[in-house]
C-alpha cells in the first residue's frame, strides 16, 4: 500500500480522529475534495538497478528522486493527488506496479525511467505509450529492456507474448486518447530545453503500461549512455527544470478536453 491514499485517509476517519485529526496528517496525505490522482512509477528498485551508466550510476537512483521531486511539485499545486509505486529503494514487479495504479483508481500513470543505447553520443528524452506493435527498432528494444525487470522467470507467473497482444488490444479507445494526450503534453512542455531523441514519441508493447482503463505513457528521461544526459540528470538544479516541466504537461493533460474527462 503507497502512503498517500485515501484508504488511508478513511482508516484514520474510522479511528474516531475526524476532521481536526486529518488536519493533522502528513501534508502528502490525501485532501477531501475529489481530485485527479497522478500515480508516480520511478522504475526499477532494489536488486534491479535498471540500466547503469559508465561511471557505475544506477538509473534506479535517478528514477526514484526524480519521481519524489515531481510528486512534491504536483502537491504543491494543491491540483492532484499523488501516489507512488515505490518511495524507497525496493524491488517491485512490473505486475504488482499496474495492481497498485488499479488500487489507488489512478488517473493518469506515469513511468519513469532512463534510456541506455548503444551509441554514446544519442541523447535525449522519449515517450512510450503501449502498443502491441512497436512503432520502430528502438521501440521494441526499449520495450524489450523494460520488460525484462522482473527477470528471466516471470514469463512464467506474468504473460505470454500472446496474452500481452490480447492485453494490449484490450485497452479502451478513451485511455489510448488519453494516454495519445499525455504524450503530446510532454512532448511540449519538454521540447526546448531538455534535450529530446529524434521522433520522441513512440509505442511499444511495456508490460508497465498495460492496464486498460488508465492513461498510461512511460518517459525516458535521458540517455545514461552519454555522459551530458547523465550529468544533467544527476545535477539538481537540471532535475528541477525538468520536473517543472514534467508538472507542466500534466497540468496541460487535466486542463485540456480528453484529460479533463478522465479526471471527472
Ligand atoms: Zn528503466
Amino acid at each position: 500500500m503507497c502512503l498517500i491514499c485515501d484508504a488511508s485517509r478513511r482508516g484514520f476517519l474510522r479511528l474516531g480522529l475526524g476532521t481536526a485529526g486529518l488536519a493533522a496528517l502528513p501534508r502528502f496525505a490525501c485532501a477531501t475534495t475529489r481530485k485527479p490522482l497522478v500515480m508516480l512509477d520511478p522504475g526499477h528498485g532494489g536488486h534491479d538497478p535498471g540500466t547503469i551508466a559508465p561511471d557505475g550510476y544506477y538509473e534506479k537512483t535517478i528514477a526514484l528522486a526524480t519521481g519524489l521531486e515531481l510528486r512534491q511539485a504536483l502537491l504543491a499545486t494543491g491540483r492532484y493527488h499523488v501516489a507512488m509505486t515505490r518511495v524507497t529503494d525496493v524491488f517491485i514487479s512490473l505486475e504488482e506496479r499496474v495492481r497498485i495504479a488499479q488500487e489507488h483508481k489512478a488517473d493518469l500513470f506515469l513511468s519513469m525511467h532512463c534510456d541506455h543505447l548503444p551509441e554514446e553520443d544519442l541523447r535525449g528524452a522519449s515517450i512510450f505509450t503501449l502498443s502491441d506493435k512497436a512503432s520502430d527498432k528502438l521501440a521494441a528494444a526499449v520495450a524489450q529492456d523494460e520488460n525484462s525487470a522482473d527477470g528471466p522467470g516471470a514469463a512464467a507467473s506474468g504473460v505470454s507474448p500472446q496474452v500481452a497482444n490480447i492485453l494490449a488490444s484490450l485497452e479502451t479507445r478513451a485511455t489510448k486518447v488519453g494516454s495519445a494526450t499525455f504524450s503530446q503534453n510532454l512532448a511540449a512542455a519538454l521540447s526546448g530545453t531538455t534535450p529530446m531523441l529524434p521522433d520522441p514519441q513512440r509505442s511499444a508493447n511495456f508490460a508497465v503500461l498495460r492496464d486498460p482503463s488508465i492513461p498510461s505513457v512511460l518517459l525516458e528521461m535521458g540517455c545514461l549512455s552519454n555522459v551530458e544526459d547523465e550529468q544533467r540528470l544527476r545535477d539538481l538544479k537540471k532535475r528541477h527544470l525538468l520536473v517543472a516541466q514534467l508538472t507542466r504537461a500534466v497540468d496541460s493533460y487535466f486542463t485540456d478536453s480528453a484529460g479533463g474527462r478522465m479526471a471527472g
